[in-house]
């Protein structure tokens, strides 16, 4: 096992930069995934640190050593990717054992590790199917044993579940999880999925446009997205621009309640972030309490057990919040119904704009 440092990673294709000074340091048995949108780099970082792409400048360590120069096949990476990468002229058992038989290792050890792996991935019942013979998940399933069988010191993950449907990849996540803790190897999931992300990192480190914009625990990112972009890529809500303004931000004619302005000198144009559980509805039927918001239901999105409400707020065009209500009381809450929206003061994020 082992800790992976990028250091001041940078590559560029016909002169367009693609990834621009990347530090990212994995604690040994961490599991990260890189979350960004399509084209953000994800794929070039990852494969720069599998070694299929030299990087212009910069350098990869794992474990303290610099494999910046390493051939692929000496940096003891594990890889998935995200088509099925079997060979599908070889059973289950044959593609889990072809890392450990080119290594040179005795037929006898090969298989008592490759059906150990089929097992931890609950497969062994399959080790004699071809890959046609499997489903996705399964053939998945098979890649990541394959991938463990070399013993990695880092696995490398990309997009893996993304070729799956919902549920099984929903399943297939979970038990990703669950082997990456019972082997601890070093894990570097790529995926532009933020509901994947959050459910099974360690650390989200959300990139885009070729740049690293926070890494951090899903709760963190979450809660305090450090700017913008990732506060509209994770999860959902509102944010507006506005200007600081002692403990309020002010956007258009309102002037809204966040004591997080407090930090941001008067007039400093910012942009208030507020996530949907966090702002209250009620009925509107006359009184607008201070600091709130009067509004107009435009849109419910049923979850399950939430209501998500959009509310365009009266007096703003384009001024859109978003709260979440149990199901159960979403009844008062139909498109036009006037509403008025509050949130604690302690609630909105405030971020440079
Ligand atoms: P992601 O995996 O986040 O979708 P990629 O790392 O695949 O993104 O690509 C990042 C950017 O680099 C994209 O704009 C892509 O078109 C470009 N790119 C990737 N590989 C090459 C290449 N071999 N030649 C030129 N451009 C490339
Ligand atoms: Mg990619």
């Amino acid at each position: 096992m082992a800790t992976v440092d990028i250091k001041g990673v940078r590559k560029s294709y016909s002169g367009r930069e693609v990834l621009s000074a990347i530090d990212l340091a994995m604690g040994d048995g961490e599991l990260i995934c890189l979350l960004g949108p399509s084209g953000c780099g994800k794929t070039t970082l990852l494969r720069i640190v599998a070694g299929f792409i030299q990087p212009d400048a910069g350098q990869v360590l794992v474990a303290g050593d610099d494999v910046t120069k390493l051939p692929t096949a000496r940096r003891r990476m594990g890889m998935v990717f995200q088509s099925y990468s079997l060979f599908p002229n070889m059973t289950a058992l044959d593609n889990v054992c072809f890392g450990p038989r080119v290594a040179g290792q005795k037929r006898d050890v090969q298989l008592a590790r490759a059906r150990q792996l089929l097992d931890m991935v609950g497969l062994s019942s399959h080790e004699a199917k071809f890959p046609h013979q499997l489903s996705g998940g399964q053939q998945q399933r098979v890649a990541l044993a394959r991938a463990l069988a070399v013993q990695p010191q880092v696995l490398l993950l990309d997009e893996p579940l993304s070729a799956l449907d919902a549920k099984v990849r929903v399943q297939l996540r979970e038990e990703i999880r669950r082997i990456q803790r019972e082997t601890g190897v070093t894990t570097m999931l790529v995926t532009h999925d933020q509901e994947e992300a959050l459910s099974i990192s360690d650390r989200v480190a959300v990139m885009n446009g070729g740049r690293l914009l926070q890494v951090a625990t899903p709760a963190a990112i979450y809660r305090e997205p450090a700017d913008g972009f990732v506060a509209r890529f994770i999860g959902s809500g509102a944010v507006f621009a506005g200007q600081a303004q002692g403990d309020h931000v002010r956007v258009a004619d309102f002037t809204l309640p966040a004591h997080a302005a407090a930090a941001h000198p008067r007039g400093e144009p910012v942009e208030m972030f507020i996530r949907p559980e966090k702002v209250q509805l009620t009925p509107r039927n006359g009184h607008i309490p201070t600091g709130a918001l009067a509004g107009e239901v435009r849109e419910t999105i049923f979850l399950g057990s939430l209501t998500r409400v959009r509310i365009a707020v009266h007096g703003a065009t384009d001024l859109h919040l978003w709260a979440d209500l149990a199901s159960e009381h979403a009844e008062d809450f139909k498109p036009g119904a006037p509403v008025v929206a509050q949130w604690d003061a302690s609630a909105p994020r405030v971020m440079k704009a």
